[in-house]
C-alpha cells in the first residue's frame, strides 16, 4: 500500500537522489565480444560494461545521507575509539547480546566461530548453510548438516516461509548425535534456498529444541530485517507489530548471532559477531585480535563502524522494507508476466530465475541457466549469476561428464536503494523480448575449468561454434 494515501498504487521509492552515479552503456557488438573475451563468464566482465548489475546484493547498495555524515564522526583510534561504542550501544539494543566484536565481513565472523566450535567429527546443522559458511565449518573439520523443511525443493509451492528449518529432521539429529552437535545455527532469511524467510514459530521451534538438549543457538543473521519484514506480512499475530521490534525478538531466542552488514547492515563492508556467553568472549577475542584487529575496530576503520551504527537502526524502516518487498515482486512478477517462470513466493533479496522450467528442452550439460544469464548480457546488459550445473555441478571422473545441478536457476540480486522503477521496467522488457524469442538463448559447453568453485573462472563458448 502506498503510505501516502490508499487511494494511490505506486509504491515509490522512499528516497531522492543527491549524488548520482552515471551507468555505462554499451552496443550489443561490444557486448559480443565482450562475452567472447569473458569466456562467457559474466564474473570476467568489467564492471564498467554492465548496465544494470544484479550479480550480488552484497556490500553493492547505496548509504544514505545520514551514513555519510556518520563517517566523518569517525574515531580512527586503535584502541577505545568512540566509534566502536556507538556501534556497540546499537548493536545491543537492537539483539540484546552482550559482547559485540567487529569483523571485516561475514566470513570472518564464520571463520572466528568454527574455530571455536568446529572439530573432526563434530555436526553443525542449518536450515541450509550459505556457501561461506559450509565452507568454514568444513575446513574445521565439521560436517555442515542442511535441514531445510521439506516445501522449500518445490519452486512453485506458495509456502510462506520456505526458509524454515525442519524441525523433525533436527530432533532427530539431537537425539541420536547430542554429543556431536556443538551448536544449531540458522539463516534468516534462508539465502541458499531463495531468500525464502523463517517464521518466528520456526525460531521458537529450534529454541526449543536448542533447550532441550542444551545447546547454543546462533542466527546467521545476514538478512536479519527483511526476515523480519516477511514476519509481519506473512505470520498470523505479527500485523500490528513495527518490524524492528519483531526483528529484536528473533534476536532474543537466539545465543548469539553472526551478521554479514554487507546486507541489511547497508554498508558496503563490515559484519558482526555477538553473543551472550561469556565464556566464549575470550577465546573469540584471541582469535579476533589475531586475525581481524584490536576488539574496538576488529578489521573495519572507525567510519565504517559509524556507517553500520546507523545503517542497522535504517534498515528496519517500514517504508524502506515496503519499497523493498515491492520492488522484488516487481521484477520478479514482471518476469513470470514475460513467460519466464520465477520461484515462488518472492523472497527478500533477489528474484530466481527457473531456467529448468524456461528450457526445459536445454539439458543441463548445456549449462541452460548460464545460457540464460549470458542472454540478459547479450540482449540486455543486464548481469545476474548462475545458480545452476555451471556452479553446483560435478564432473563424473569415470565419464567426464558433468552431474547436473538438482536446480537451473539465474539470480537477480537487488542492490539496497540503488536502482529505480525505470532500471527494473528495463529489465522486464529485456525479459519479455528473450522469453519472445527462446532462439536468444545459446546452449554452451565448457572450455577450461578449475578444480573447485569453477564458476568464478571456467571459460566457455557457444555449442558448435
Ligand atoms: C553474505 C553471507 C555470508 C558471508 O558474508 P560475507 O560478508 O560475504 O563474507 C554468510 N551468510 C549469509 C547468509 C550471507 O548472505
Amino acid at each position: 500500500m502506498n503510505p501516502i494515501d490508499p487511494r494511490f498504487k505506486t509504491i515509490i521509492e522512499p528516497f531522492k537522489l543527491k549524488i548520482v552515479e552515471p551507468i555505462p552503456f554499451t552496443t550489443r557488438e561490444e557486448r559480443e565480444t565482450l562475452l567472447k573475451t569473458a569466456g562467457y563468464n559474466l564474473f570476467n566482465i568489467p564492471a564498467d560494461k554492465v548496465t544494470i548489475d544484479l550479480l550480488t546484493d552484497s556490500g553493492t547498495g547505496a548509504m544514505s545521507v545520514e551514513q555519510w555524515a556518520a563517517m566523518f564522526r569517525g574515531d580512527e583510534s586503535y584502541a577505545g575509539a568512540t566509534s566502536y561504542y556507538r556501534l556497540e550501544k546499537v548493536v545491543r539494543d537492537l539483539t540484546g547480546f552482550k559482547h559485540v566484536l567487529p569483523v571485516h565481513q561475514g566470513r570472518a565472523a564464520e571463520k572466528l566461530l568454527f574455530q571455536v566450535f568446529g572439530a573432526q567429527g563434530r555436526r553443525i546443522p542449518n536450515n541450509s548453510h550459505f556457501d561461506t559458511t559450509r565452507a568454514h565449518v568444513e575446513f574445521s573439520g565439521s560436517e555442515a548438516v542442511d535441514l531445510p523443511a521439506p516445501e522449500s525443493s518445490d519452486t512453485q509451492a506458495e509456502h510462506p516461509f520456505k526458509g524454515n528449518m525442519d524441525l523433525a529432521a533436527l530432533e532427530e539429529l539431537l537425539k541420536h548425535d547430542a554429543a556431536r552437535v556443538p551448536l544449531v545455527c540458522l539463516t534468516v532469511t534462508n539465502n541458499s534456498a531463495g531468500g525464502q524467510p523463517v517464521s518466528m514459530a520456526n525460531i521458537r521451534g529450534v529454541r526449543a529444541l536448542c533447550d532441550k538438549y542444551g545447546k547454543p543457538f546462533f542466527l546467521d543473521a545476514a538478512r536479519f530485517a527483511e526476515n523480519a519484514y516477511f514476519i509481519r506480512t506473512r505470520e498470523p499475530g505479527y500485523a500490528e507489530r513495527s518490524v524492528r521490534s519483531i526483528a529484536e525478538e528473533m534476536f532474543r531466542l537466539a545465543d548469539g548471532c553472526w551478521i554479514s552488514a554487507k546486507k541489511d547492515g547497508l554498508v558496503n563492508i563490515g559484519g558482526l559477531l555477538a553473543f551472550n556467553d561469556t565464556g566464549l568472549h575470550d577465546p573469540l577475542r584471541n582469535l579476533l585480535i589475531l586475525q581481524e584487529g584490536f576488539p574496538t575496530y576488529g578489521g573495519l576503520a572507525g567510519r565504517d563502524l559509524e556507517a553500520l551504527a546507523v545503517g542497522l537502526q535504517e534498515v528496519t524502516h517500514e517504508d524502506y522494507l515496503r519499497y523493498r518487498a515491492a520492488t522484488v515482486q516487481y521484477l520478479g512478477s514482471g518476469f513470470e508476466k514475460a513467460g519466464i517462470p520465477v520461484l515462488k513466493p518472492f523472497g527478500g533479496h533477489a528474484v530466481y530465475v527457473d531456467a529448468k522450467r524456461f528450457l526445459p528442452r536445454m539439458p543441463p550439460q548445456q549449462f541452460p541457466a548460464q545460457a540464460l544469464a549470458v542472454a540478459l548480457y547479450l540482449e540486455g546488459a543486464i548481469r545476474s549469476v548462475e545458480i545452476g550445473t555451471l556452479m553446483f555441478g560435478r564432473k563424473n571422473p569415470a565419464t567426464g561428464q558433468d552431474e547436473p545441478a538438482p536446480r537451473e536457476l539465474v539470480r537477480l540480486a537487488l542492490p539496497r536503494r540503488v536502482y529505480t522503477q525505470a532500471h527494473v521496467d528495463y529489465c522486464v522488457e529485456v525479459a519479455q523480448v528473450i522469453a519472445q524469442g527462446k532462439h536468444l538463448v545459446r546452449p554452451l559447453k565448457i572450455v577450461s575449468e578449475a578444480p573447485i568453485l569453477r564458476h568464478f573462472t571456467a571459460r566457455l563458448e557457444p555449442l558448435g561454434s
